[in-house]
Order: C-alpha cells, then sequence, then structure tokens
C-alpha cells in the first residue's frame, strides 16, 4: 500500500532514490517495484536498477511474489533487518547498560554494570569500551556485522559534537568529545545524544508506536527529563537542552539544586529527593516494609525505593504518589504547549508498580487543557530499564541509511547486510542484568 510517504523526495541524485527505497521497505509503505515507482514518481527501469543494487548489498530481500490481486504477481521486497547488528549503551547516574539490538530494536545481546558517572568521561569511556568489547565477543559465530554504536548520556547533548554541554551536576563531561573518542576505539560509527532522546526512540520504534508523530517520554531517574518526538521528528532544542524538565523552577519551592538553581523540580520529586525522603524514614515504624528491603539490599538507592512501592510500603507510596503529581502538573504544561497522543513514564519506579503512573496521570487529566487531553495516553515504558540503550541503538538506524553510506555500500560491490538472520534474541528483562 502506498501511503503517506507518497512522492518522497526523488531528486537527481539516484542514491536519494535508493535512501527513498529502503525507508519504503523499512515502513512497509510500498514493497514492490510498482508501488515505490509510484510512491518516489521515478521510472520503472531505474527503480529495478536500484533496487537490483541494494539486493545485492543484502540491505533489501527479494522475497520473490507478494500477494496477488489477479494475474502475474508482484515480486516483493523486504527490508533485511536482521542482516546487521547495532549496539547501544545508556550512561546513567549509577549504571551503563549495554544492548546489541537488529535494525527493529530486537535485543541479541544485552549487559549493565554498575558505574558512577561521577568518575568523569575518560574512566567512564573506558569502560564503555570493556563492555562493548565483551558483548562483540560474546556474539556467536556468524552474527551479522556490527554497523554502529548510539550511546545516550545523561545530560544535555550537543548531537553535531557528541559532547554533552553544561551538564549541571556533571562539569567534568563538559565538551567532553565522547564520540570522537569512543569511535577512534572501536573503529566504528558512533552517535552519542541525550539519553532520554534516545528513550523516546526506542519507544518510539515498537510495532504499536512507530506510526506515532508525537509522543514525550519523561524519564523519572535521579533526575527528571522528557525526550521530545515532535511532528514525526526528535526535538532537541535550539542547544540540544529542550526536555531538560527537571531544572525547571516549580512552585513555592526554595530547595537548593544541584544545578545552582533553586526550586528546581528535581528538588522535589526527582529521584534523589526520594531517596533522601526515604533514608530518613528508614528505621521507622511507618516505613517497615522499607526498613527490610534496605537491610537485604544492605543499602537504599532509588531502586530499593522502587523495591518498597512495588512491595506496597505506605510511606514511599505516599512520596512517589506526591511526585507523581507535581511532575504531572509539569508534564500537564508540555500536553497544553505540545499536544502528544502518547507520554511515557520510563525509569526504576516505572516497572514494577503503577503508583507514579496513576498519580501522574491524574494530575494531568486534571491540570491539562481538554483538548489536548481527552484522546492523550499515558503509560508506562514497555522496555524497562533498557528503553535508553535500545533506542540508542534504534538511533543509528536513521544516521546510517543515508544516500551517502548507501552509495558506499553499493559502491564496494559486497555485502553490507549479512544472508543469515540476527541470532534468536534471549527475552528481554526489565531489569539490568549483573
Ligand atoms: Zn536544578
Amino acid at each position: 500500500m502506498v501511503g503517506r510517504e507518497s512522492h518522497v523526495g526523488f531528486t537527481t541524485n539516484p542514491h536519494a532514490l535508493s535512501e527513498s527505497i529502503v525507508r519504503l521497505a523499512r515502513q512497509q509503505t510500498a514493497t514492490t517495484r510498482t508501488e515505490i515507482a509510484e510512491a518516489t514518481a521515478a521510472g520503472k527501469s531505474i527503480i529495478t536498477q536500484r533496487v537490483a543494487e541494494l539486493v545485492g548489498a543484502g540491505i533489501l530481500i527479494d522475497e520473490g511474489t507478494a500477494a496477488s490481486t489477479g494475474g502475474r504477481a508482484p515480486r516483493a521486497l523486504r527490508f533485511n533487518r536482521g542482516g546487521a547488528l547495532l549496539i547501544g549503551v545508556e550512561i546513567n547516574a549509577a549504571r551503563i547498560d549495554v544492548v546489541a539490538t537488529d535494525f527493529t530494536g530486537t535485543i541479541v545481546l544485552q549487559t549493565s554494570e554498575e558505574h558512577d558517572v561521577r568518575d568523569g568521561p575518560v574512566a567512564t569511556l573506558a569502560r564503555v569500551i570493556d563492555l562493548i568489547d565483551r558483548v562483540k565477543h560474546a556474539l556467536p559465530p556468524g552474527s551479522p556485522p556490527v554497523l554502529g554504536v548510539g550511546v545516550g548520556l545523561p545530560g544535555p547533548v550537543d548531537f553535531t559534537a557528541g559532547s554533552m554541554v553544561s551538564p549541571p551536576s556533571l562539569p567534568a563531561w563538559n565538551a567532553y568529545p565522547f564520540r570522537a573518542r569512543l569511535a577512534r576505539a572501536l573503529g566504528t560509527e558512533v552517535w552519542v545524544d541525550n539519553d532520554v532522546n534516545a528513550m523516546v526512540v526506542g519507544e518510539r520504534a515498537l510495532d504499536d508506536d512507530r506510526s506515532l508523530q508525537n509522543v514525550i517520554v519523561v524519564n523519572i531517574g535521579l533526575g527528571i527529563g522528557a525526550g521530545l518526538f515532535i511532528d514525526g521528528r526528535l526535538y532537541r532544542g535550539s542547544d540540544g537542552g529542550a526536555g531538560d524538565i527537571g531544572h525547571v523552577a516549580y512552585g513555592d519551592s526554595n530547595v537548593p539544586c544541584f544545578c545552582g538553581k533553586t526550586g528546581c523540580l528535581s528538588t522535589i520529586a526527582g529521584g534523589v529527593a526520594l531517596t533522601e525522603m526515604a533514608r530518613s524514614h528508614a528505621g521507622g515504624s511507618e516505613s517497615a516494609i522499607l526498613g527490610e528491603v534496605v537491610r537485604r539490599a544492605g543499602r537504599l538507592t532509588l531502586h530499593e525505593v522502587a523495591d518498597a512501592v512495588a512491595l506496597g510500603d505506605p510511606f514511599c507510596i505516599g512520596i512517589v504518589a506526591e511526585a507523581g503529581r507535581q511532575i504531572g502538573r509539569v508534564i500537564s504544561l508540555m500536553v497544553g504547549v505540545l499536544n502528544p497522543s502518547l507520554v511515557i513514564l520510563a525509569g526504576e519506579l516505572c516497572v514494577d508498580s503503577d503508583v507514579l503512573l496513576t498519580a501522574v496521570r491524574t494530575s494531568v487529566i486534571a491540570h491539562a487543557p481538554t483538548i489536548a487531553s481527552r484522546a492523550l495516553e499515558i503509560r508506562n515504558s514497555r522496555l524497562g530499564t533498557w528503553s535508553g540503550a535500545i533506542g540508542a541503538a534504534q538511533m543509528c538506524i536513521d544516521e546510517l541509511l543515508t544516500a551517502d553510506r548507501i552509495r558506499s555500500w553499493v559502491e564496494s560491490g559486497g555485502r553490507a547486510f549479512a544472508e543469515a538472520p540476527a541470532v534468536v534474541a534471549p527475552a528481554v528483562s526489565a531489569r539490568p542484568v549483573h
């Protein structure tokens, strides 16, 4: 079927046509040569030639025959989404997650380690290189090639420069050329973005949501940030700071924030604030379940707060619900401004419990304009704590499947994508694997 991609930018550049053909096949909006010719307004003979090149490079698979409407069946084309792998990395405040995925976002290998991002960019880079090497070596023999690496970083990112820009609590990371250093060490193409931007790309890659044009992901970790996918594209803002709602002054609070200002949303509803509140009550009788969780784990982090909420601890449920009400008020402002169709909550507190979700939903319905909220869906992430890493991998796809790169693959005469499908994926775990 030819849909909204009709008459997509075919120009006199033949490789722009190849890029359009690959995009149409990926989106399954045009899967036969005739449909592609209609969608691109290009001639059948040039389409046949470009398709032959793309099949030769392994990027498209010629499936033989498609369902026929009578007469001779047209030959269908499919994007070879299992023929190459991507690696996605999420670096958050306390952990590094690494996944290898195919082009659908299906995980074929995953690993996760605790790591303090305040150790600085040099130490973090070394850990990331080591983890990626381990993932690559653990891939079964004959696995498809790894074509790109995407990294989500916990702060505002200059996407073009591939570095963080003035991250509020991580001064050592400012302007550190993470993308360039990692690319040099790996000998692979690397892209770097804000971790919540990666999350919104990962969430949207799921089958149900691939057609959605306006999606917001709000990540509630130690801080709070939003990834904005607006009008069909990631919206990063002028300086890479779009969605940094954790450092918006909110209400009448004058609590000092680590960013240097006071009264930020993070100081009343972020993970650091919630963990502090929990810590001050961990030994008290009003939080018996939390006390037990902390005794068992031997520590109190946001992870333990999330566990206590899931187990029904009234004190932790109370503070998380109150945080949800406050976060919901700020989300309602975004909903009023941007009118998304889907808001997804991500982070530890959204894995095993609906407490935060329910409070946010109630607050948004109460405070957002009716026209923007009546059809709005708000739900927890379906990718659990892996959404940033999966999204970082998916982020590579649009960067990789460009006219210039397709030209270099085709002109090299070899196969860019493997014939074999990606290895069978294990079930996705919502929790880090240690
Ligand atoms: Zn702040």
